[in-house]
């Protein structure tokens, strides 16, 4: 077991690697330090496993499932967290200020037990791709759908929204908290708060892509009632889905 071990980390290590006489521009050579360290901690691991089973059978051991974990995490380390904390910042400035106060582990763990749905409307959400007009530069709804008329009809400000949160708090069964990086499940994520994100998701959505007339001509009256009765009945079949 010891001699696969070592055969292993000795494949993966430095002199392994300049053997194969790459050259010194290639990604390999220049992520030569990361793959190195990814090489030990690999090895360490596997060892540790080793002696937590004491099994003799190294035909068993996920040998590559090691290699390719501790790879991946010193080649593209947090590329997701980078990515969502690099939008944030981008799109939702106001409301997500400090950024670093975050930890991003208790979404990670919180996303991993929900339904796909339910992370898709996360990162749709987060990484800002929700049909907003703003975002589109479509010139179709220039202003907030649902009544805030000084407001862009911006996902920065649909997060905050209270005509289209105000449907959510009466549709919804759960508690719909002030805090928009809560609504987002940033911080102190919830199955509760991920279900009332998606009905805020499912209403606009629903809304702008087989209402949009009803939605232009109440920005252009200013009676949003209709809007909201709509919008009204649509978030409490979204509710009753969860
Ligand atoms: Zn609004």
């Amino acid at each position: 077991m010891a001699l696969v071990l070592k055969a292993a980390f000795e494949h993966f290590s430095c002199p392994a690697v300049e053997a194969l006489n790459l050259p010194k521009s290639s990604f390999l050579w220049r992520n030569r330090e990361a793959l190195e360290r990814a090489s030990r901690k690999a090895h360490a691991e596997l060892e540790s496993q080793a002696r937590r089973h004491n099994t003799r059978t190294p035909q068993k051991v996920p040998c590559q499932k090691h290699f390719y974990k501790a790879f991946l995490q010193e080649l593209y380390p947090d590329a997701c967290v980078k990515l969502i904390e690099r939008r944030l910042s981008q799109t939702y400035a106001r409301h997500c200020n400090p950024l670093q106060l975050i930890d991003w582990t208790v979404p990670q763990k919180f996303l991993r037990k929900s339904s796909q749905f339910g992370a898709m409307v996360f990162f749709k959400t987060v990484c800002n791709s929700w049909t907003c007009s703003a975002r589109y530069h479509d010139g179709r709804l220039a202003s907030c759908a649902f009544g805030c008329t000084a407001e862009r009809g911006s996902l920065e400000h649909y997060l905050a929204c209270q005509g289209l949160w105000g449907l959510v708090h009466r549709a919804s069964a759960h508690f719909v908290s002030d805090n928009v990086l809560q609504r987002l499940c940033i911080i102190e994520p919830s199955p509760n708060h991920l279900n009332n994100l998606i009905i805020a998701y499912t209403v606009y959505h629903s809304l702008k892509s087989s209402r949009l007339q009803l939605l232009c001509d109440a920005v252009a009256t200013g009676n949003f009632d209709h809007v909201q009765g709509v919008g009204m009945d649509i978030a409490r079949a979204a509710a009753e889905r969860q």
